[in-house]
């Protein structure tokens, strides 16, 4: 039993119905050798045994045609007698003649157990019947099959050329009767006048006779019965009157059925043989097929088994969910995807063999919080996911993502070194009817991409509004890609002033999408996204180019141009620059590049080459949005940026922030200490102007001053304060 169903277990059920069939092929077959061998056999011996009925039929028939000549040719030697003429054709017979001639003879019963002599008028004149003198004178006592003899033949009877015989019923039963006139044997009778004498000769049916018969003509237990039995074969002895004297029985041969008994061991021995080839066939082909049903399943396990982890792949958990969403369209299913944050950089850094390690102990880890009836799959990389049914699904997925964050943020050891990796996760819930299980996956994934993109280390579950973020993020995007290509995008500038003159000493381009069919967007609605579809490399081109032409003709005025994080990270980016700054032949010491740290903290490296390029060439740095990031002064020192932009969210509260005006303080004595200028945003109150000034920065920019405005508008408000004073 446990054999079986292990043997289940391992053989698919396509391989399993093969054997079946098989096997039941086999079988079916043994059937139809034997079922066809034993009819075939009966078949050759009915057909035989009725060929044998015909035969034996045509041999009974012989017999008793030949008992019929016999008496004829008896009677009509015995008839045709030049002796016989002599002594009967008197008035008185002489009946010691007779007695001695035929009288005698009557005793032998295997001849003819009557004779009678009869007269013209058919009247017996003489007669011995068995050995006694018959004193009767009636002819009838022969029968109706005798009188009807006698008169089918007047002919015959008249010249006695030949005794006529015939089956009769006569007084004593069942008899073959003869009659011939008796007459000279060279010629025919003459001179007898009207006088007539017949010899009749009997022959009754005795036991002796029909036996006698049977061994004569191999026909086995002959009889003659008074009735036929169906059963057996019979022959009717008919008189000349129609009516049935006696019925001849006799015991078929059935030589086909005992050739059929004597074939019978042989037939089995074939069946046998043929069964055992059968048996043998069919054993070694379910072998065969048994085999290769288990290969196939090892092939199959193989491919459904991520043979780092040891999990199951991304392929087995898709057919699991598939084959489930088969069988329990209504079932609750939960997939919790994990994505590793950090894994690529153990990879880069303590190599692929390390990068291995870890992937087997998070494996080793996840598997040992795997819930009950939950499956667990390698997706591919650093990707890992939970499948579990059911309504407590949910909750224990829960559960399972918590202990895994929690691994996974925690240090970890391979070997004699320990790595600070984290993970991103998404779960989605949802029944098979609701959604396909490739939806339920993309959910997942939409989720822990969210997971990824929101900080990291943390859970999300999905719901719609996730997608409709997504949507949005798409739509904007093409959005975008138009709006470059129908020129909707356009670049205003917020004057930046110095803070003792308050002369406006520079202006920053900000970019504006005026031009979009649903209407404008502000640019912190659509930076983010431009900047992860690589569409912020032609915005920031755009504005550079549009920057640098507007205001290349205004001189002593700087401008300061934000670049995105993904803009450094192109390594054309320098290149782009000097080709904007060739273009426009604006001069590069009048332009600042404005970034944000986070990017300088990512990929530090390439941040430094990148600014010490630039520097070399002329251009200005100033690290934009500072107090909100973590910048450290080792970062400031490294960079060497010519300007620090204090936030808004700092500056702005220096009136009412004891903290925020610390803040700005330090700032400021640091920036001092590295030579840095200093550039408030966010000034809005002649207070925040007072502050900013006596705290030290040296320009001071926000709505105070001036909103961003249309290059018009700036040229103008320039003109019209003449010597750029804006207060
Ligand atoms: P940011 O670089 O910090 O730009 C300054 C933002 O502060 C501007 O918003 C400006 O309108 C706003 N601002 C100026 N003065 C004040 C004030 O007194 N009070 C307040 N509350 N806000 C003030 P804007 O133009 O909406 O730009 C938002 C952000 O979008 C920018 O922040 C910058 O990070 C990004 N951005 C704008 N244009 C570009 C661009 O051409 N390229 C790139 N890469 N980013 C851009
Ligand atoms: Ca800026
Ligand atoms: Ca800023």
């Amino acid at each position: 039993m446990k054999l079986w169903r292990q043997w289940r277990m391992n053989v698919s059920p396509t391989a399993r119905m093969l054997i079946a069939t098989v096997a039941l092929c086999g079988i079916a077959t043994i059937a139809a050798v034997v079922i066809l061998l034993n009819a075939s056999l009966s078949a050759i011996a009915a057909k035989s045994d009725e060929m044998d009925g015909h035969r034996s039929n045509d041999t009974a028939q012989a017999a008793a045609q030949a008992l019929l000549t016999h008496m004829t040719q008896k009677t009509t030697d015995n008839a045709q007698w030049d002796d016989a003429v002599d002594e009967l054709y008197r008035d008185s017979v002489d009946t010691a003649w007779l007695q001695r001639t035929w009288g005698v003879t009557a005793l032998d019963k295997r001849t003819y157990d009557g004779v009678f002599v009869l007269d013209e008028n058919r009247r017996i004149l003489w007669g011995r019947f068995r050995g006694q003198a018959f004193t009767g004178t009636d002819a009838r006592m022969f029968g109706s099959g005798f009188a009807a003899l006698v008169a089918a033949h007047p002919g015959q009877l008249a010249s006695g050329e030949t005794a006529v015989s015939g089956f009769s019923l006569t007084r004593y039963g069942p008899a073959v009767v003869s009659i011939s006139l008796v007459r000279p044997v060279e010629h025919p009778l003459s001179g007898a006048g009207t006088m007539r004498r017949y010899l009749v000769m009997t022959r009754h049916f005795t036991p002796g006779l029909v036996q006698g018969l049977g061994t004569a003509f191999r026909l086995d237990h002959l009889r003659a019965a008074p009735a036929a039995d169906r059963h057996i074969p019979f022959l009717n002895l008919t008189g000349a009157d129609g009516r049935v004297v006696a019925h001849l029985t006799w015991k078929p041969r059935l030589s086909g059925a005992l050739a059929a008994r004597a074939a019978a061991p042989r037939i089995q021995q074939i069946t046998w043989l043929i069964s055992v080839l059968v048996l043998v066939f069919v054993g070694v082909s379910g072998y065969a097929l048994h085999r290769l049903a288990q290969s196939e399943a090892t092939a199959k396990r193989f491919a459904l088994t991520d043979n780092l982890s040891g999990l199951p792949n991304r392929r087995a958990l898709f057919e699991h969910l598939q084959s489930e969403g088969k069988k329990h369209k209504a079932r609750m299913q939960t997939v919790v995807f994990i994505d590793l944050d950090g894994f690529k950089d153990v990879n880069d850094i303590y190599g692929h063999n390390t990068g291995d390690k870890l992937i087997m102990i998070v494996a080793a880890a996840l598997k040992k919080y795997l819930p009950e009836k939950g499956m667990l799959a390698r997706m591919g990389g650093d990707e890992f996911a939970l499948l579990i049914a059911g309504h407590d699904g949910p909750a224990k997925a829960q559960g399972f993502a918590e202990a895994a964050l929690a691994f996974v943020g925690a240090p970890i050891r391979i070997g004699d070194r320990s790595v600070q990796i984290g993970a991103s996760i998404g779960i989605a819930i949802s029944t098979l009817k609701a959604c396909t299980s490739h939806e339920l996956f993309r959910r997942a994934d939409l989720a822990m991409y969210h997971s990824k993109a929101t900080g990291k280390g943390r859970i999300t579950h999905y719901d719609a509004e996730l997608d409709a973020a997504r949507q949005h993020k798409q739509a904007v995007e093409q959005g975008i890609r138009k709006g470059l290509q129908n020129g909707e995008f356009d670049v205003v500038y917020q004057p930046i002033v110095d803070a003792r003159t308050q002369r406006v000493t520079s202006v920053e381009a900000l970019v504006r999408w005026p031009g979009r069919p649903e209407g404008p967007l502000p640019p912190d609605q659509f930076i983010d996204i431009a900047e992860t579809s690589g569409l912020i490399h032609e915005i920031g081109q755009f504005v550079l180019r549009k920057a640098c032409a507007d205001l290349k003709a205004v001189p002593d005025l700087r401008l300061s141009v934000n670049i995105s994080p993904a803009q450094f990270r192109d390594p054309e980016f320098e290149r782009k620059v000097d080709a904007v700054i060739d273009e426009t032949g604006f001069p590069v010491d009048r332009l600042e590049l404005e970034v944000t740290e986070g990017y300088l903290i990512e990929n530090p490296d390439r941040a430094i080459a990148a600014v010490a390029n630039l520097k070399a060439r002329g251009v200005s740095f100033a690290l934009d949005d500072f107090g909100t990031g973590y910048s450290s002064i080792g970062y400031l020192r490294r960079f060497n940026f010519d300007r620090i932009k204090i936030d808004k969210s700092l500056a702005g509260r220096i009136d009412r922030d004891p903290q925020a005006a610390a803040l700005v303080a330090g700032t400021v004595n640091i920036a001092a200490a590295l030579k840095m200028l200093v550039t408030a945003e966010g000034v809005e109150t002649e207070e925040h102007v007072r502050l900013l000034r006596l705290a030290g920065c040296n320009t001071l920019q926000g709505y105070y001053f001036s909103r961003p405005k249309a290059l018009r508008d700036v040229l103008a408000m320039l003109e019209q304060n003449g010597k750029r004073s804006v207060a």
